[in-house]
């Protein structure tokens, strides 16, 4: 950053501050992670330069034969990664791949079913102040008080009165797997289609350690900065043709102008890193340190929401076990370096902004190498704080060892 900080020191500045946040902090964030320098590389390179509307050998510039290339590899990559016939790599994020799946299968006013949002659900699920809860007529599926699982019969029966045309599956705060022969079943028993939003599992599904949604769904989306560790940005899969056709027109002149070329080049390296054996491993290790969190919370005497976890993410109660709101928790783990957010829980008692609860997730950490040992390290540290929210001599310990576990594993920037 040599030449930034000679032009504009001050957003250099800006930029090292965060920079070493990062490196000081644990990121317990379920949707964030470090991308390679591979990944870094391409995402800064000079692609940012190109105007590319259109798609590959079909652009409204010259001078595109060279980023013809980069889309092209990059959509073979995340086909071959999904085992899916067609790809859309140029949604600028997860909520435009959203916008434009349901612009290619459903007209405006349509009923569409999603999960609860605050249950897991995502924003472009349905929320009021959304374009989908604007656009579309959203009616919310639940899980059950007991199991805190989703109500797969429950939804079911809603899908017979309601008689949606849409069906989404996918969530953002739901830590386990997702029945998608279940949600197929239940789509096809009313006619309705199916999308799968797999934002925080794709990295699961490209590892196989997920059902794969492509097997089921009509489309799929995703984000691929997530467990799937590229650049921040959206996929749109599917197996039809004619949605596939519909995806591209709504994309490109749809929704969005020209791509993010150095964007999608980036897509194309965290691809082909997600199609390497080692990248199965990370994610084996993401799993196997999320279910490790969420022992030592139980064991610790933590109400984990669903008993556990199958993927990333864990879900705690802390207000059933402390007495303190998520929002408490969230700012007194802050100011030890551990940042992590508060979430709803279901059927919580407390309002969206301070909730009972908080999201933990394993991908970003576990990128920079934390094992299962260190993760029940982590949980035991929390615990420490939040069952000693005043004592500022627990909280000064606890931050010290927070920051040595983190110049233990160092970034690699
Ligand atoms: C994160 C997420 C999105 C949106 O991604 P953005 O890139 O933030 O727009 C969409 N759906 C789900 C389920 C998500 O978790």
């Amino acid at each position: 950053m040599k030449n930034l900080a000679l032009v504009d020191l001050e957003m250099a500045e800006i930029i090292q501050k965060e920079k070493n946040r990062q490196e000081s902090h644990l990121e317990l964030i379920a949707s964030e992670n470090f991308v390679s320098l591979a990944v870094l590389e391409a995402d800064g390179s000079v692609l940012t330069n190109k105007y590319a509307e259109g798609y590959p050998g079909k652009r409204y510039y010259g001078g595109c034969e060279f980023v013809d290339e980069a889309e092209t590899l990059a959509k073979e990559r995340v086909k071959a990664l999904f085992n899916v016939k067609f790809a859309n790599v140029q949604p600028h994020s997860g909520s435009t791949a959203n916008m434009g799946a349901y612009r290619a299968i459903i007209q405006p006013k349509d009923k569409v079913m999603g999960m609860a949002l605050d249950q897991g659900g995502h924003l472009t699920h349905g929320h009021p102040l959304n374009f989908s809860g604007v656009d579309y007529d959203f009616y919310p599926y639940f899980v059950t008080k007991e199991t805190e699982m989703i109500d797969y019969d429950d939804l079911a029966k809603k899908a017979l009165e309601i008689k949606p045309t849409l069906i989404v599956a996918g969530a953002s705060a739901y830590p386990r797997i997702l029945d998608f022969k279940r949600f197929r079943e239940i789509a096809d028993s009313v006619g309705a289609m199916l999308m799968v939003d797999m934002a925080h599992i794709a990295g699961l599904v490209a590892a196989g350690l997920h059902p794969n949604p492509c097997d089921y769904a009509d489309i799929v989306t995703s984000t691929t900065h997530k467990t799937l560790r590229g650049p921040r940005g959206g996929i749109i899969l599917t197996n039809n043709e004619e949605i596939a056709k519909k995806v591209d027109k709504i994309v490109f002149p749809g929704i969005q102008g020209g791509p993010l070329m150095h964007i999608i080049a980036a897509k194309g390296v965290a691809f082909k890193e997600a199609l390497s054996p080692q990248f199965n491993e990370y994610q084996n290790q993401v799993v196997w340190n999320a279910k490790a969190f969420a022992d030592e919370f139980i064991k610790l005497g933590y109400h984990v929401i669903s008993g556990g976890t199958d993927n990333h993410l864990l879900l705690l109660d802390v207000l059933s076990k402390t007495g303190l709101t998520g929002k408490k928790a969230e700012n007194l783990l802050d100011s030890v370096n551990i940042t992590c957010n508060k979430n709803t829980i279901p059927y919580d008692t407390q309002k969206p902004f301070i909730t009972s609860g908080i999201r933990l997730g394993t991908p970003a950490m576990t990128t920079r190498g934390l094992n299962e040992s260190d993760f029940r390290l982590v949980a035991r540290l929390i615990d420490k704080v939040l069952s000693n929210p005043d004592n500022e001599e627990v909280k000064l310990t606890v931050k010290n060892e927070v920051i040595k576990l983190t110049q233990k594993y160092p970034l690699p920037y």
